[in-house]
């Protein structure tokens, strides 16, 4: 008769001797219980599905209440240990979130391009809530902060220019547009604005529209502001060039060599005339020599999109 022990000594050594063979065996056993367990899970799929809907929907009731007593009951402890995975792991997740965030920016832009879109009233409402909420700790941040903020500007106002300048000139269709689009919304609110603007400097208006018909009688250069109009009539204290007449707020505008003779509508090409002198030079040269008047600080126009105005049409 064999012991307990013989019998296994006995299976073992059969094991050894034939390792290969009952690996193979138990692969081809393993694998045919896979499929039958996997056949048996989605024959079953469905029946399986109707009686999780079936105890959920018999469940209805409590199931919320039940997720968010848990919740509940568990809160504390479950931040507990956010905070003391996340503090103990810091440098690693910081670690993975950069390297996310480098290698998926143009999907995060785009998926926050979209959020924003979607919940635009909402993060609106929630700015001016906070806003409204927080106005004097802003206050006193900003107060507290004047001068590093200010410190902060100056230093790198060269580079804010450069990059200003470089997104303009990349984004230029797009600001373009946008442009459109605010001026086609704020119609009505920006006609209002430029007509009170008039109204409040009418020397400007007219200057705008001395350059824009000097423009129309082909003047090659047309800069000729207010401001320097303003201080050439105070540098000849308000008389005429040619004959001295006092003539103040009667001043016109002569052109050493006329529009018509292809001068242009700039400082060194005007000189403050009575409108007798100026009627009787007409297009004609000079009436005695004068000296244009070249120093100004006052600075010509740089361009159309300084100062903001236009000519009404
Ligand atoms: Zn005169």
């Amino acid at each position: 008769m064999q012991t307990h022990e013989e019998r296994l000594a006995k299976q073992r050594a059969w094991r050894e001797a034939h390792l290969e063979e009952t690996r193979a065996k138990d692969r081809v056993r393993y694998a045919t219980q896979r499929a039958q367990r996997q056949a048996y899970l989605e024959a079953s799929r469905e029946r399986r599905l109707a009686q999780q809907r079936l105890y959920a929907f018999e469940h209805r009731e409590q199931q919320p209440a039940n997720g968010r007593a848990y919740e509940a009951r568990h809160r504390a402890e479950r931040v507990a240990k956010n905070r003391a995975y996340h503090k103990e792991h810091r440098e690693e997740i910081l670690q993975k979130k950069r390297a996310y965030r480098a290698t998926h920016g143009e999907e995060i832009r785009a998926y926050t391009r979209a959020y924003r879109a979607v919940h635009k009233e909402e993060l609106l409402a929630y700015c001016r809530d906070y806003d409204a909420s927080h106005r004097e700790a802003r206050q006193a941040y900003r107060d507290a902060h004047r001068e590093a903020r200010a410190a902060y500007v100056a230093g790198r106002l060269e580079e804010k220019r450069a990059k200003d300048g470089a997104y303009r000139a990349t984004h230029r269709e797009a600001l373009l547009a946008m442009q459109r689009v605010y001026r086609t919304q704020h119609r009505e609110d920006l006609t209002a604005k430029q007509c009170a603007y008039a109204a409040a400097h009418p020397e400007i208006r007219r200057a705008a529209q001395h350059r824009r018909r000097a423009r129309k009688a082909g003047a090659p250069i047309s800069d000729f502001t207010a401001a320097q109009w303003r201080e050439m009539q105070e540098y000849y204290d308000h008389c005429c060039a040619y004959c001295g007449t006092r003539a103040k707020g009667h001043l016109t505008q002569d052109h050493l060599t006329p529009l018509s003779a292809g001068g242009s509508h700039t400082v060194s090409n005007v000189i403050p005339a009575c409108r007798s002198c100026n009627s009787r030079k007409g297009t004609g040269a000079p009436l005695q020599p004068v000296q244009p008047l070249l120093l100004t600080v006052a600075p010509a126009r740089r361009g159309p999109s300084s100062p903001g105005w236009a000519v009404p049409v």
